[in-house]
């Protein structure tokens, strides 16, 4: 690792304990201020209010969000744009860090300041593992769930499909509780929630027994071969990831991860769809080393040193960066692909790497995959604001055809307009906000741009 990288790494490591020590809440209700602007993890994004809380109890919490007109959740601060952001006060919950497995139930509920890292090795150890993780480990639970984040697999829905229980604070400072058992349809309202009904405190998610997972990576995988076999391809392993610059009319490299039984042996060949095996461990941006990347090679290990493609304890991505990322219907993947590739070249100078995935419908009424299996288009960005600024316009015309949904956390130029024809159920998501903040304490600039305007 180069002093640069360790010094991101620290950083990642570092940034939680440090602001609880810096914004720990008093119980005065004040919060300590921050001596220097605070942002995001990505430092694209700068957080307009000095005013972070971090209360310590249930109690406290609930005191902070009835004395604050206006406040904002926010999680591990992974979101690229707004979305967290508040100009009057944020309440962040790290300490509360809680794991209760029930094994009976097959229910993991973890506290709010529970990233996905903290919970996988816990769970693993009894016996039992999530479905499905993002690209990285370090986020927390509620700023996932809240935003629809997603990992890949034909048959995989979101993380937020795994909620079977949210509790949270809302507007009035009451303490609720909404399941998938007791809530029908209107929990499938409230899971994907944007931070808009209130502060979760602890969610509940359904667990499944352990698995293994073999992760095999392919280089230059023609994106002819996405014409007739997509599903074939994406269905090849349990998650699939395709990366590409966009060049040659090609993915860079393909991710295959796939369970596997414990001893068994996996069939591997050289070619896959006319693409190669990697002979070493590869960054999915290809100039990076992969010494932050889960293991490689068909090496078997635990699905949680798997599913994300980088390790916790270290960068995930390439830090100084951007991200966006739009989800269209499957069934459109393949013209959808060749859509964006006529932007090839106004596109790979200003990135790092595009990543494809597949994501199944759910009946998450605000999750990009509500009642649609989907293709995201992703793309990470270096950090040139200007210049993506001007590419995120073109790319949505021509993704157009498609209603393009944009990730609720990455950067897009999509307005107003857009979200209500992409989201049938956005008025009936607006009437359920309405019953537990009447007043709008948890919208922000960003929410009311994309929602109610
Ligand atoms: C390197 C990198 C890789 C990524 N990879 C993926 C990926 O593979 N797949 C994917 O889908 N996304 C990915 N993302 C995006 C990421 O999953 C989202 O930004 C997610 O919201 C991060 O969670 P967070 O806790 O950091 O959220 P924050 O940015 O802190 O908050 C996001 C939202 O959650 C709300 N929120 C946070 N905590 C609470 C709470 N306690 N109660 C209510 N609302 C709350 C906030 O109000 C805000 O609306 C990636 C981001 C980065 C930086």
């Amino acid at each position: 690792m180069d002093k640069r990288q360790f010094l991101k790494t620290s950083g990642v490591l570092v940034t939680g304990s440090f602001l609880s020590r810096l914004a720990h809440a008093q119980p005065d209700g004040a919060s300590h201020k921050t001596a220097k602007p605070r942002t995001n993890w990505s430092g694209n994004y700068t957080y307009h209010t000095d005013n972070l809380f971090e209360p310590t109890s249930v109690a406290e919490l609930q005191q902070i969000v009835k004395d604050h007109p206006s406040i904002r959740p926010l999680g591990t601060h992974h979101s690229f744009n707004g979305l967290a952001d508040s100009t009057q006060a944020q309440v962040s919950l790290p300490h509360f860090k809680d794991i209760s497995l029930d094994a009976q139930a097959r229910t993991v509920t973890v506290g709010a300041g529970v990233r996905y890292g903290d919970v996988a090795p816990v769970i693993d150890a009894k016996g039992f593992a999530l479905h499905n993780l993002a690209s990285l480990p370090h986020i927390s639970i509620p700023g996932a769930i809240a935003t629809a984040t997603h990992g890949s697999g034909l048959h995989n829905k979101n993380l937020s499909s795994s909620v079977a229980a949210i509790e949270f604070v809302a507007a009035d400072g009451s303490l609720q509780t909404l399941s998938r058992d007791k809530d029908g349809d209107k929990f499938n309202g409230a899971v994907v929630n944007l931070g808009l009904l209130g502060v979760m405190t602890r969610i509940t998610l359904d667990v499944e027994p352990t698995f293994q997972i073999a992760q095999t990576v392919y280089t230059d995988i023609p994106f002819a071969e996405l014409e007739y076999h997509f599903d074939d391809i994406f269905g090849a392993g349990y998650s699939v990831s395709i990366f590409t610059d966009w060049q040659q009319g090609r993915g860079t490299e393909l991710w295959l991860k796939r369970r596997v039984m414990p001893g068994e042996k996996l069939d591997t060949p050289q070619l896959f769809y006319n693409a190669k095996l990697a002979t070493r461990d590869l960054h999915p941006i290809p100039a990076l080393d992969a010494v932050n990347c889960t293991p490689q090679m068909g090496v078997p290990g635990p699905w949680y040193e798997r599913l994300p493609h980088f390790r916790m304890n270290f960068t995930p991505s390439s830090g100084e960066e951007l991200q966006t990322e739009y989800f269209v219907p499957r069934a459109d993947a393949y013209k959808a692909i060749r859509a964006v590739e006529t932007l090839r070249d106004r596109i790979t100078p200003h990135l790092l790497t595009t990543e494809l995935r597949t994501i199944a419908a759910d009946n998450l009424w605000m999750s990009m995959a509500y009642q649609r299996d989907s293709l995201a288009i992703h793309f990470t960005w270096k950090r040139q604001w200007p210049e993506v600024q001007k590419i995120l316009p073109l790319i949505e015309a021509k993704l157009a055809p498609f209603d393009p949904r944009p990730h609720w956390a990455k950067l897009s130029t999509f307005k107003g307009d857009h979200f209500r024809k992409v989201y049938p159920k956005l008025a009936d998501f607006k009437s359920l906000v309405q019953q537990y903040d009447p007043n709008g304490k948890f919208r922000n600039e960003l929410i009311t741009t994309e929602l109610y305007s």
